[in-house]
């Protein structure tokens, strides 16, 4: 069963109708020899480079570099600051605040509840199954019978299990749903399956988040990215901050998407040094289990997370403490060698 999609209908009419601002670079595009039209310093900037004019608001030559890599045309590209700017606007876009509502699945990657309590828009959370898969049946049946429901979130590997989720299953949910679903791939590059952008011809009501925090390597420049259909692209365009990436960071993800052979060689590390970490915390009597990852961490479900976690801790060695979201357990990102010795070798001692 394919469900008709009509974007008209699942935008908020506020931001269907909104005129976007029109900035100095938006109205003239050309190359000039004068440029006076931005109140910028003409005379330079203080301190260190050269950082006077405004930066490309649509980023085209880091979105015609990535085109390339992700094949995808540019227009299908939105660059936010951080996956959390990408999620955030996609609530802006398509729920209004007290009315609307979203779908996620849980345990799962908290800011999706964030961004939505920040919005004001109510959230219905489904478990996953038993081996952290989607409750396909549940999320159907709720689908029927919420109309309020415009988006729905699916974090593919999911973040903290760490496993990806059953390309059957999100089609299934796809296909069935007249709002958005978000394929969350932020881990993706970690994952022996391939990414959900090569499914956005088929599918308009999707979107696909992915980072440059994780593979990558560049948390600290704050740059996420969203591919869909031009038309959703064209409205996280329109909604936007102006100016949301700034030159600085524009410069430096070109090097590094400049560079894949480093990108390839950090991915090759990450991969080794999990299915070490994943053997040895299989050997340690208290860790009862250590769930399959396709990501660049791991979940264990301790005997006593609380406990295992401030040992740790004292020992200055941070894992992440998920006791909350999944009864003692503890995620793990896979680190290098001699981090990854050093938190063996503290757990061995441990009781
Ligand atoms: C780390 C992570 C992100 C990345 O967020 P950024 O804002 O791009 O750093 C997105 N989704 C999930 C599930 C994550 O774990």
């Amino acid at each position: 069963m394919t469900t008709t999609f009509d974007l008209k209908n699942i935008v908020r009419p506020n931001i269907w109708d909104l005129a976007p601002y029109a900035s100095a670079r938006d109205e003239f595009e050309g190359e000039a020899s004068v440029y006076l039209d931005a109140n910028e310093n003409a005379f330079g900037s203080v301190g260190q480079g050269q950082w006077n004019r405004y930066p490309d608001p649509l980023q085209k030559v880091v979105k015609e570099k990535l085109s390339a890599i992700k094949n995808i045309p540019w227009k299908q590209i939105f660059l936010g600051n951080g996956s959390d700017e990408a999620i955030d606007l996609l609530y802006r876009i398509f729920c209004t605040p007290g009315q609307d509502a979203v779908l996620t699945f849980e345990p799962t990657y908290g800011m999706y509840k964030v961004s939505a309590d920040i919005n004001n828009v109510a959230v219905k959370s489904l478990p996953l199954t038993a081996d952290f898969q989607l409750p396909v049946d549940d999320a159907l049946d709720h689908i029927k019978k919420t109309s309020s429901l415009k988006l729905i979130f699916i974090c593919h590997p999911n973040n903290p299990s760490g496993n990806l989720m059953k390309r059957a299953d999100i089609e299934q949910i796809i296909e069935a749903f007249s709002g958005i679903v978000v394929v969350d791939e932020a881990y993706i590059d970690f994952a022996p399956e391939a990414s959900f952008v090569s499914a956005l011809e088929k599918y308009s009501n999707l979107v696909v988040l992915q980072t440059f925090s994780k593979a990558w390597g560049l948390a600290a420049l704050r740059l996420g990215m969203a591919f869909a259909s031009s038309e959703i692209i064209s409205l996280y365009n329109k909604v936007k901050p102006p100016y949301n990436i700034n030159q600085s960071t524009q410069n430096l993800a070109l090097e590094a998407l400049a560079d894949y052979n480093t990108f390839k060689a950090y991915l090759q590390n990450a991969l080794e040094q999990r299915d070490v970490l994943i053997e040895a915390l299989k050997q340690l009597s208290f860790i009862k289990q250590v769930f399959p990852s396709d990501a660049n961490f791991v979940l264990c479900e301790t005997t006593d997370a609380p406990g295992i976690y401030k040992y740790l801790t004292d020992k200055g060695i941070i894992v992440r403490n998920r006791h909350k979201v999944f009864n003692n357990s503890l995620r793990i990102t896979v680190g290098t060698p001699q981090e990854n010795k050093s938190l063996i070798e503290a757990l061995k001692q441990w009781q």
